[in-house]
């Protein structure tokens, strides 16, 4: 699998204003199969091309973050109803993708399990974004 090598680097500050900027609007024709409120596959049926990188949270070799999760009991980390909270897993190993024709943000996070490899995608809606996750400078 290809991946974008020079990613720009984006603080959860960044991400959150992203999502901001962006609350309330929806999903265009093109970027409408990528659509979920939770964390799924990405769509076997759709090549990426109506997406592009914006940055990633986490970069090839930095230290690797906290596997340390933030939601509810009883939330499933891939629920919609979980919170996208930055400073945890896995928000914290996401990479932020838009689409290119309206500009809606998604995250974009890969599973690496012991026989497969999952990537998955889930729209970036501030109203999931948990302000305190975001490090306060
Ligand atoms: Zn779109």
């Amino acid at each position: 699998m290809s991946r974008p090598s020079d990613l720009e680097r984006l603080s959860p500050e960044t991400v959150a204003g992203l999502a901001k900027a962006h609350a309330g609007a929806t999903t265009c024709p093109a970027c409408r199969p990528y659509a979920s409120a939770g964390w799924e596959s990405f769509p076997a049926s759709q090549d990426g091309a109506a997406l592009q990188p914006i940055g990633a949270l986490w970069l090839p070799g930095d230290d690797e973050p906290t596997l340390e999760e933030h939601r509810p009991p009883g939330v499933d980390a891939w629920s919609p109803e979980a919170p996208i909270s930055l400073a945890h897993h896995p928000c914290n190993r996401c990479e932020i993708w838009a689409c290119r024709s309206c500009g809606f943000p998604f995250l974009r996070y890969t599973e690496y399990g012991g026989y497969y490899i999952d990537p998955r995608i889930r729209e970036l809606r501030a109203d999931r974004v948990v302000p305190g996750s975001i490090p306060q400078g």
